[in-house]
């Protein structure tokens, strides 16, 4: 199969893609989406085949406005609407009770569905265009970065999809925050690009799943199927080092060996020579970091590093994103600099 590059103005070619059944890339402001038509478990099914994704690991429905989720949702709480009236369109999935008329494929067999209306002109006008709810996972091959522009999407998906629609560069950097509204109370199964924060202020208390922060004890069950994957890794092992940023440095210095590589804040750039180093931006800009966590990862590929340390943020706003997915792509393999130094 080709896979051809679109521009924004092939909203229609896009549109046919997606209806005929198609596998098309969709830009978002988060980061690219695999997308297909959410209703054709046939075409949702070569979704997983295109990225290689575990079979129980569902996926997202993408709809143009909060008034679509009545055609795929039932028992809707208000605070769905509390929240889609605030933040979309824009980087928050909910999950809600589905209804009968979303394939298994979509959910993996699960009762629930993932909602989002994503924040990128071109993707919303695709689907009005399409007139179907679009599914979509991230547009990587399974285990890989997410791809935050459509030449990473296309390293990943030449030749295995029909077409990308260039978007430019995500202004998010990391996937959707997921929350789970089915739950008695409100819980977060994934941090992103909404902070727990903006969440907590409309919906009072948000529990933090477990899995967000450490890795799943064995025959532990998910509550976001994707939880229990390896995700985001580059082909080096990454240790995460958490702790102030001046003790991870100094940390990481010292355990530089001749093929090192380093994802850092700006500040610490010229502080590893002799290694590749990634920086993310400046330490408190978390904003930046999400934008560039991804490309990072993703740039030593092109190398020849045998080991990954990286900096880490706390978990103030984008931050926990950040660290979300830096520890994913470490197999929570994690030092705190503060307790390695004592
Ligand atoms: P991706 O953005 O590539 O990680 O794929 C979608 C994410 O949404 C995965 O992490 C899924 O586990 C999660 N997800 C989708 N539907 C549901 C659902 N019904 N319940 C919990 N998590 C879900
Ligand atoms: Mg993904």
């Amino acid at each position: 199969m080709k896979t051809t590059l679109l521009t924004e103005r092939d909203i229609e070619t896009a549109a046919a893609i997606l209806r005929d059944g198609g596998l098309l890339g969709i830009p978002t402001e988060t980061v690219y989406g695999l997308g297909a038509d959410g209703l054709n478990a046939d075409a949702v099914r070569r979704i997983f085949e295109a990225k290689g994704r575990p079979q129980d690991n569902p996926l997202i429905l993408h709809i143009p406005e909060a008034s679509w989720l009545e055609r795929y949702c039932r028992n809707i709480p208000a605070a769905a609407y509390t929240l889609a009236e605030k933040f979309w369109p824009g980087p928050l999935t909910m999950v809600l009770r589905r209804r009968a008329n979303v394939p298994n494929a979509v959910t993996c067999g699960l009762n629930t569905v993932g909602m989002r209306c994503p924040d990128h002109p071109v993707t919303l006008a695709i689907i009005r265009a399409a007139g179907v709810p679009v599914a979509a996972p991230s547009g990587n091959r399974s285990g890989r970065p997410s791809p935050t522009c459509a030449s990473h999407m296309l390293e990943d998906m030449d030749g295995r999809i029909d077409a990308i629609v260039d978007g430019g560069s995500c202004g998010v950097g990391v996937e959707s925050t997921i929350i789970d509204l089915t739950a008695p109370v409100p819980r977060l199964l994934r941090p992103g690009g909404l902070p727990l924060e903006a969440l907590r202020e409309v919906l009072g208390e948000v529990e933090v799943d477990r899995a967000v922060l450490a890795p799943l004890s064995a025959g532990e069950k998910p509550k976001a199927p994707g939880m229990k994957y390896r995700h985001y890794a580059p082909r080096a092992p990454v240790t995460v080092v958490t702790g102030e940023s001046r003790r991870t440095a100094r940390y990481i210095r010292r355990r530089l060996g001749e093929h090192t590589g380093v994802i850092c804040f700006d500040e610490y750039t010229s502080e590893f020579p002799g290694c590749v180093v990634e920086s993310i931006g400046s330490v408190e800009d978390r904003e930046e970091q999400a934008r560039r966590v991804f490309d990072a990862l993703r740039a030593f590929d092109e190398t020849n590093v045998d080991a990954i340390y990286a900096q880490c943020p706390g978990d103030a706003g984008l931050g926990l994103a950040v660290a979300n997915r830096l520890k994913k792509a470490a197999g929570f393999q994690i030092v705190d600099a503060g307790e390695a130094e004592a």
